[in-house]
């Protein structure tokens, strides 16, 4: 295994529902002393053999860990735990190497005792700091990264939060500020607009946005196209990211996505 991943193992000290469709798993051990105080927003990455197992002894003398990113959604370094949440997939209980799903699978089943080692944390970038108004899309994969942003707003703040969520239960508790409103994207999303759409509905404010996007690949580029041709959309002053795509797993997604970002021009 590669030295620079200096991977931590932790345990499972809980696992529950915190909405119909996202699954949380309480992790603890000693190695949270290794952890930075300021975790909670940060990603990971949680570390499965080729095939699919958590147990790392039986990689072979350089073999890579199988990763896959997922967000630290609460991190509390006097009772020595952190929170990880889960999007549920959908794809039933099986998971094969084909079809991936090891970490859904995995946290899933998990139970308290299991262990798993990870790699990180390291930062997500945050909103730009100097901004008329803010502008925050993204799906579940999103929602731990966006409750923590969407806290430090401050009370003068303006614009929206537009969110992909699997039904009207998943709606996370947000104490947005008077001026920012939520827009919901649930119910059949076979016929709702999809969430570029809703985006694009949107009445463009003036002045300077601060745009924070993350969603899966094909939904995260039709954002960007609208983006880039509204006024003082500035590229660089953004974070939007594709966190995962569909019918591929994050392997062949990661590849996609440097290809992506190496031919976008916007
Ligand atoms: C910076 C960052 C932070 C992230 N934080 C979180 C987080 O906190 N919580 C979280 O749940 N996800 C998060 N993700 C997304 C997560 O990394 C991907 O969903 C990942 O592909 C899941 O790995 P897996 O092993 O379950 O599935 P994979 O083996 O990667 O994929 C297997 C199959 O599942 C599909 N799939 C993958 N993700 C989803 C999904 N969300 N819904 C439906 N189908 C899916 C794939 O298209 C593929 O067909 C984050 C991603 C990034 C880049």
């Amino acid at each position: 295994m590669q030295k620079r991943l200096q991977p931590k193992t932790f345990t499972v000290s809980e696992t529950f529902d915190i909405s119909p469709n996202m699954r949380r798993i309480v992790l603890t051990g000693e190695d949270i002393r290794q952890l930075p105080a300021d975790s909670a927003g940060q990603y990971v990455k949680l570390l499965f053999t080729p095939e699919g197992s958590t147990d790392l002894s039986t990689l072979t003398e350089g073999q890579r860990p199988v990763m896959r990113t997922f967000t630290i959604s609460e991190f509390d370094a006097v009772q020595g735990r952190f929170s990880i949440d889960f999007v549920k997939h959908h794809h039933g209980d099986t998971v094969d190497q084909m079809q991936g799903g090891y970490a859904s699978h995995w946290a899933m089943q998990t139970q308290a005792g299991d262990q798993i080692s990870i790699g990180g944390p390291n930062t997500i970038q945050g909103l730009a700091e100097d901004y008329d108004w803010v502008l925050i899309i993204g799906d579940m994969t999103a929602l731990p990264s966006i409750q923590l942003k969407t806290a430090s707003l401050p009370a003068e703040a303006r614009g929206y939060v537009v969110l992909d969520l699997h039904s009207d239960a998943d709606r996370p508790a947000l104490n947005l500020p008077a001026g920012v409103e939520l827009i919901l994207r649930t119910g059949d999303l076979q016929t709702a607009p999809s969430l570029a759409e809703r985006v694009a509905s949107l009445p463009w404010l003036t002045g300077k946005p601060a745009i924070w996007c993350a969603c899966e690949f094909s939904n995260m580029r039709a954002i960007r196209q609208h983006l880039s041709q509204q006024p003082e959309f500035d590229r660089k002053a953004c974070y939007i990211s594709s966190y995962w795509k569909a019918g591929v797993t994050e392997d062949g997604h990661k590849v996609i996505k440097r290809d992506d970002q190496e031919n976008y021009s916007g």
